[in-house]
């Protein structure tokens, strides 16, 4: 007669502690590799038209209406072109319909415009960009004071004037 199945392989030590201890997750401080600063890892692109370099920057609009409020944003990277011309639109539509709530009025349509300008003064620093192949980058169309829409906002604004001087001279 053979051996009785006493034989079993009780535990083999070699293949036992295998966890997932030895792995070092990805971009963990303790990783034993020092190369370069992870924020210079792939840089993307424009969203747009994926050129490069582009600046990663949020474009925002805003909307006021009696009582309905509306708040648009456009999250980067842009590059220096479809930068410039998301913010002609945003900014633009800003201009219109930003102004016809009071909260609009006076705190938010101002902020986003102020917001707009530092976005711009970013994307015009970048350099002029060429669009990844077979990509288009957006066109910036016309400069938003030379568009009659953005002339709306003179109503508001000779409103506010109208109502502080009404204010003042009928005090006291
Ligand atoms: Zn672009």
């Amino acid at each position: 007669m053979t051996t009785p199945p006493y034989n079993s392989q009780p535990l083999t030590p070699h293949t036992a502690p295998q966890g997932p201890a030895a792995t070092y997750p990805a971009g963990s401080p303790q990783s034993p590799y020092g190369y370069g600063q992870p924020a210079q890892a792939p840089m993307p692109g424009c969203r747009v038209c994926g050129a490069h370099p582009a600046e990663g920057f949020t474009v925002r609009a805003h909307q006021g209406l009696l009582v309905v409020m509306r708040f648009e944003k456009l999250d980067g990277p842009f590059c220096r072109t479809c930068g410039r011309a998301v913010i002609r639109q945003m900014t633009t539509r800003t201009l219109l319909l930003g102004w016809w709530s009071p909260l609009s009025l006076v705190a938010i349509t101002p902020f986003t415009l102020l917001w707009n300008l530092v976005a711009h003064r970013k994307f015009s620093k970048l350099p002029a960009s060429t669009p990844a192949p077979g990509r288009q980058s957006l066109p910036e169309g016309t400069p938003v004071h030379r568009r009659p829409v953005a002339y709306v906002a003179l109503i508001p604004a000779a409103w506010a004037v109208w109502a502080i001087t009404g204010l003042i001279t009928h005090a006291g």
